[in-house]
């Protein structure tokens, strides 16, 4: 994996464990010659995130759309800074650029991207591992709702295991490494859907 999407959110929590840990996968990922490209904000974990990556020397693209440009926002000192005119452009930049989704914790934006890099996974769109780590618990109900989708069969069983969830950074990152992407909805027989 040469690049990543990373995920994650734009507000800055209480708890001194999310920014943390942001800092700490920016620089890992840093370490590792992986690239980063994520949103373009200098908010909260995805300006941490940022910031912690291009400190130790790693490669940082923002992708940011025009609306949410104002200086104010945006990291201008990303390695590139993609202006787009919408979000749907956005995520298409994050799909066509990146090698996996890396999921952090964050809010409403951040779940938008999760599920719809899953999603597109499902449907075959993308062949690509997505991440999600579990810092702190902090997706324990999402991981068990995930698994509900399961239980109840509105996730067909070769899909179950899309979703790849850890604790540890390098386990997931290692699990992400060695993802064999299971068959898609496009093409699979009816029969099987
Ligand atoms: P949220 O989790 O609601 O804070 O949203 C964060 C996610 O949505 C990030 O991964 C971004 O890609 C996107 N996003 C939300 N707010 C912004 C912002 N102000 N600037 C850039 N991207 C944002």
């Amino acid at each position: 994996m040469k690049r990543l999407a990373v995920y994650c959110g734009s507000a800055t929590p209480a708890d001194p464990v999310y920014l943390e840990e942001a800092r700490r996968v920016g620089r890992t990922l840093a370490e590792r010659g992986i690239g980063i490209v994520y949103g373009g904000a200098r908010l909260g974990l995805m300006g941490a995130l940022a910031d912690a990556a291009l400190r130790a020397g790693g490669e940082v693209i923002g992708i940011i759309p025009e609306a949410l440009v104002g200086a104010e926002i945006a990291h201008l000192g990303c390695t590139e800074l993609h202006v787009v005119p919408g979000m749907h452009e956005r995520k298409r930049a994050f799909t066509d650029r990146s090698d996996g989704f890396l999921t952090l914790p964050g809010g409403v934006g951040t779940m938008d991207e999760l599920w719809e890099a899953l999603s597109w996974a499902q449907l075959g769109y993308h062949h690509k591992p997505v991440g999600l780590l579990n810092v702190a618990g902090f997706y324990d109900a999402l991981v068990a709702f995930y698994r509900q989708l399961g239980d109840v069969g509105f996730i067909r069983p070769v899909h179950r295991e899309l979703l790849l969830v850890r604790n540890d950074l390098d386990a997931l990152l290692d699990a992400m490494a060695h993802h064999r992407p299971p068959p898609s909805l496009v093409s699979m027989r009816v029969e099987d859907l």
